[in-house]
């Protein structure tokens, strides 16, 4: 791996940031907070939130078994998809490498930032070599996305690839999970001390069940996490979500309840959906969603949203042609999709 100096973006590395008023009172203890222009009134949402959500992180590194120096949190993983960019990345200079399909964010937050995003096609399986990526790239490529499950296709990928890459590539290897909660594949929060050019993004979006509150985590080492929090807005998760996100850790039970009956229902669903006449192909999942590959996507998604059923038309992603991607819901909402599909006439 380069040093981190030279993969982060020398204004960033050079950054001073924003020092706000709850920084600097830090450590202290106190009962007269005048210091930050806020109104005394209309308790509890005067105060500016912990800028570093401390309680939270502390809470969230005893489920994850990582320390809270290695937790970045944002407003969403969209949040820590764009930094990366702000902070590794040189506009018109740089270059990023992805799989190909995967999850559309990675190409958005390049586009925005100016910076190439270099695909890499998938195989048949949906898998990639850790060679075809490094292949395509160069002295700037800074950083290489993975999606494990990947979106939309479901899959896990290799872990020995993961890994080889991992050895292998010179920047930063960004490992998004989101789905992990879904799959049998362990977690690579287990190997962030093996690998210092390894950051995994998880969120509160799918497993959590928390989509609404914009949470999104990161784990890397402490020197990457303190250029993340050094460039992100001073308040970037709100007090409301903090305090929901601490409550949820407090029924983690329930979460793990969720991710056992929406499994046993993916199953349920997957063996449903494909017997239909107009089911082409089922692909393997290891998510709380499958990619099906049917006989006409566009009309089949059309004919759904008459229904009032919506799935996602994946047509015109690479090698999704004539895909539908279907996120699996309660019973009675598998079975009124699967009732639709039933009726319906090719
Ligand atoms: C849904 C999803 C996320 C979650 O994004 P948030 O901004 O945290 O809601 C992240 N990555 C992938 C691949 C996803 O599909």
């Amino acid at each position: 791996m380069k040093t981190l100096q030279e993969l982060t973006r020398p204004n960033i590395w050079k950054l001073k940031p924003y020092s706000s008023a709850r920084d600097e009172y830090k450590g202290v203890t106190a009962s007269v907070f005048l210091d930050a222009n806020e109104n005394p009134y209309n308790l509890p949402h005067n105060r500016y939130p912990d800028p570093m959500q401390w309680d939270l992180k502390t809470e969230l590194s005893k489920i994850k078994k990582v320390s809270p120096e290695h937790i970045f949190l944002g407003n969403g993983s969209d949040e820590a998809i764009d930094l990366v960019f702000r902070a590794f990345c040189e506009p018109a200079k740089d270059n990023v490498v992805a799989i190909d399909p995967t999850y559309g964010m990675y190409q958005v937050c390049a586009d925005v930032n100016d910076v190439e995003y270099r695909k890499v096609l998938l195989d048949d399986n949906f898998q990639f070599t850790a060679d075809k990526l490094l292949a395509a790239a160069d002295d700037h490529t800074k950083l290489i996305f993975l999606c494990s499950p990947n979106n939309p296709t479901g899959n896990d990928l290799l872990r020995t690839e993961i890994e080889k890459l991992l050895r292998e590539f010179d920047g930063l290897v960004i490992l998004d999970e989101a789905y992990n909660d879904f799959s049998e594949a362990p977690s690579f929060l287990e190997e962030l001390n093996r690998y210092p050019n390894l950051i995994v993004f998880q969120t509160f979006s799918k497993a959590w069940g928390c989509a609404a509150i914009r949470l999104g985590m990161a784990f890397a080492s402490e020197e990457i996490i303190g250029i993340l929090s050094k460039i992100k807005y001073p308040y970037n998760v709100n007090q409301l979500t903090q305090q929901q996100a601490i409550s949820m850790l407090h029924k983690y039970d329930e979460i793990e309840r969720w991710v056992r009956t929406l499994k046993e229902e993916r199953d349920y669903l997957e063996k449903e959906f494909e017997q239909f006449p107009c089911t082409v192909k089922m692909f393997p999942s290891d998510a709380n969603f499958f990619l099906a590959k049917v006989t006409d996507a566009v009309k089949i998604y059309n004919y759904l949203v008459g229904e009032g059923i919506i799935v996602r038309n994946r047509n015109s992603i690479s090698l999704c042609g004539n895909c539908l991607r279907v996120t699996v819901g309660t019973r009675v909402e598998n079975d009124t999709l699967l009732e639709a599909l039933k009726k319906y006439q090719g």
